[in-house]
């Protein structure tokens, strides 16, 4: 009998397999994927480097840092650009620069006067009790402590890139849960900040979080741990169902239309929820999971788009730029790819890659390729100034892509925590229960390691 079986070869399942081999246990880790990595995926193709899910990976603590050496891939990793810095919000209709200064704070156009007052008097605004604040939405908060102008043109945008969510909708101690920590412990979220920085500082833990590449691309960060984990990884393995026999786990999976069984003394789920619910349980454990909120996963098209850099006047001097619901343009946002990490265009060309879909826009999750692409260049003609057809184009869909952290989240992980110490030995993680940035689910693997090598 194995020591654990870990179901899921996303970049969570991976990294708790592959830490837990190294202190020397025998595990498997078991993907219905024919590749590893879930979203995270590198498409090469002539001189275009693509991402086909995510882009850059938010370095959350030294300790990934050093994950990633021990990986052998330091002098793989590629910082973004200094001409990336910039970031770009829609505002009538043109890319407005995000300020970064407080001179810039108070000249942006992005805000008006009573929106910068707004967020002037956020130090000195009330804070709402403990209980309401737990089930509160980001949308409420934020305007609540700074208004609505910074909720339209700074937050909404902002909830779009990261969860291609709503903000009406997220319930902010999941979603953006730091934030809600500033308003409890500074009693507002600039104070908050300010003391949060300074004990940082004072217990020497402070550390400048910033996003990071690989020059093949983020592909090669799962593909690296799959080699690693060798012929204990089970590609085009779908699990089908899961018993607990005496003190241990049986897990079923389906691969090339046969069944494969394994046996383990624990058992890890890196699964997304609705996937987890699919799965045929044993007694105990299906009623519960059955009877647990589903978490929505709205579709996202990410559409890289290829053009020779003369055909767009726009300096594409940024990270990208973010659409606010409250604009007309279809498209969530586009990054600018090819400022933020070299190699990812042929010379003299650029890389945009446009986000599609979302929360916003279910209607837009079947379309096809083409009828994406007519949307991403009308909206990239009016905002960037693009000219002509794309040199290059590759589209991506994910019709399950991003977790909402919404009012169901909380009685999910509440099923999930109780099934969790009624059978020592059972461990959830990944995106649909520690966090949904590529980092968070690295730290999820991490966690579910040390559980896997001590008692737990
Ligand atoms: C389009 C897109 C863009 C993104 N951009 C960014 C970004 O720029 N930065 C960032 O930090 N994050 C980004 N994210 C989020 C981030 O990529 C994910 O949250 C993270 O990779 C999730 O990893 P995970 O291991 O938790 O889950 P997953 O990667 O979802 O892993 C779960 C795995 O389980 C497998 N599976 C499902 N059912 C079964 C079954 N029955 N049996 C076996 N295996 C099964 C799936 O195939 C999958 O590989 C993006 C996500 C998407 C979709």
């Amino acid at each position: 009998m194995q020591d654990a079986i870990i179901l899921g070869g996303g970049i969570s399942g991976l990294t708790a397999g592959y830490l837990a081999q190294k202190e020397g246990l025998d595990v498997s880790v078991i993907e219905k994927r024919t590749e590893p990595g879930g979203p995270i995926s590198t498409h090469k193709e002539g001189d275009y480097l693509v991402e086909r899910g995510p882009n850059s990976l938010l370095l959350p603590e030294p300790w990934v840092e050093s994950f990633i050496a021990e990986l052998g891939l330091t002098n793989q990793l590629q910082e973004t650009k200094p001409i990336a810095s910039k970031r770009y919000i829609i505002k009538n209709g043109r890319p407005v620069p995000v300020p970064t200064s407080p001179l810039q704070a108070i000249t942006t156009p992005l805000f008006s006067f009573v929106g910068k007052l707004g967020f002037l008097l956020e130090p000195f605004r009330k804070q709402i009790s403990n209980r309401a604040g737990a089930t509160e939405t980001v949308a409420d908060f934020v305007s609540r402590r700074m208004g609505r102008d910074f909720l339209d043109y700074a937050i909404d945008p902002f909830v779009s890139g990261v969860y291609a969510g709503d903000p009406h909708k997220l319930i902010l101690e999941h979603a953006f849960p730091i934030m809600r920590s500033f308003e409890r412990e500074g009693g507002s979220i600039i104070r908050g900040a300010i003391k949060h920085k300074k004990k940082q500082k004072r217990e020497g833990t402070a550390y400048k979080k910033r996003s990071i590449s690989f020059k093949e691309g983020l592909g090669i960060l799962p593909k690296t741990l799959a080699r690693k984990l060798g012929n204990r990884l089970w590609l085009d393995s779908e699990v089908v169902a899961v018993n607990r026999i005496d003190n241990a786990w049986q897990v079923t999976w389906k691969r090339d239309g046969e069944n494969f069984e394994g046996f383990a003394k624990k058992l890890v789920v890196c699964l997304p929820s609705h996937a987890i619910k699919r799965i045929a349980w044993s007694e105990a454990i299906a009623p519960p999971l059955k009877a647990s909120p589903n978490l929505e996963y709205p579709a996202v098209h990410s559409l890289a788009l290829g053009f020779k850099r003369e055909q767009i006047p726009h300096l594409l001097d940024g990270f990208g730029m973010l659409v606010p619901s409250k604009e007309s343009p279809t498209i969530l946002g586009a990054l600018f790819s090819s400022s933020l990490y070299d190699g990812r265009a042929p010379e003299g060309h650029c890389l945009l890659t446009v986000m599609i879909g979302g929360i916003r826009r279910p209607d837009l999750a079947a379309l096809s390729k083409e009828k994406l692409e007519e949307i991403a260049l009308n909206d990239l003609r009016n905002l960037v100034g693009l000219e002509g057809s794309p040199t290059f184009s590759h589209c991506s869909s994910w019709p399950r892509a991003i977790p909402q952290y919404t009012q169901n989240f909380s009685p999910w992980k509440e099923t999930l925590k109780s099934l969790e110490l009624e059978f020592p030995g059972l461990h959830f993680g990944g995106n649909c229960v520690d966090g949904i940035a590529m980092g968070s689910s690295i730290l999820s693997g991490k966690r579910i390691a040390a559980c896997l090598s001590t008692n737990t």
